[in-house]
């Protein structure tokens, strides 16, 4: 079912078209099309950009400077500052004892040339931290997309539950076809909805509370839903 609906339209415009029957017409002509994240994992540009502004949020600029600075040549400045008290007098002696031109010589060579080296020959040095936080973002992109379809197959999966059948019938005929929001006397299906007061994202122990449900129209539940 699904793999019909993914594979062809990578990367082309899915809605293309103005939508008429609105009255409004779509935001950006670049918003809606198919992005491939990795394997199997497929999103809209409108979803990746809400995630991206998300993970954007979520990777914050000095924590991965931090990270940056102490994996790229933090690390290993500070094993050479703290070692150079124990090593550089000790070569310097070897060389000539007791001369100082010498000891400045393997203190600079010590402090500069090595840090220098070692992160030249790891090829750390060339490496950026805003380049460093642009893979954080994008790996935190991927995690909030997984994230987003498990929510979606969790949900598809309830929805479509015969507990859920059950208990949705029960709560539209023991409280009514009418709105508990506007109190609009719901006449077509359609617009008739099933509603969890306290989410089930954060009450899932009471998804199949009756208590917990109440009968909202359409309008109504996607109003909530937005807030
Ligand atoms: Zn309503």
């Amino acid at each position: 079912m699904s793999e019909d609906r993914r594979s062809p339209q990578i990367g082309t415009s899915v809605y293309s078209r103005k939508r008429k029957w609105s009255g409004k017409t779509a935001k950006s002509k670049t918003a809606n099309k198919l992005l491939l994240l990795k394997d199997n994992l497929i999103v809209t540009q409108s979803v990746e950009n809400r995630l991206r502004e998300k993970a954007d949020k979520e990777v914050p600029e000095k924590i991965s400077l931090k990270i940056y600075y102490f994996f790229n040549g933090g690390g290993s400045l500070l094993f050479f500052w703290v070692s150079g008290i124990f090593v550089v007098r000790p070569i310097s002696d070897v060389f000539s004892p007791f001369s100082e031109s010498v000891f400045w010589l393997v203190l600079a060579a010590w402090y500069g040339g090595l840090p220098l080296a070692v992160m030249a020959i790891t090829g750390k040095l060339s490496a950026e931290p805003s380049k460093e936080r642009e893979k954080l973002i994008d790996s935190k992109v991927i995690e909030l997309a997984e994230q987003r379809e498990r929510i979606i197959e969790e949900s598809n999966r309830f929805y479509s539950s015969p507990e859920w059948v059950l208990v949705r019938e029960q709560v539209i005929r023991s409280k009514g076809k009418i709105c508990a929001a506007c109190g609009t006397k719901i006449i077509y299906d359609y617009d008739l909805t099933v509603d969890h007061i306290h989410p089930r994202s954060k009450y899932p122990n009471l998804s199949l509370s009756v208590d917990n449900l109440q009968v909202l129209c359409r309008r109504c539940n996607s109003r909530k839903g937005a807030r």
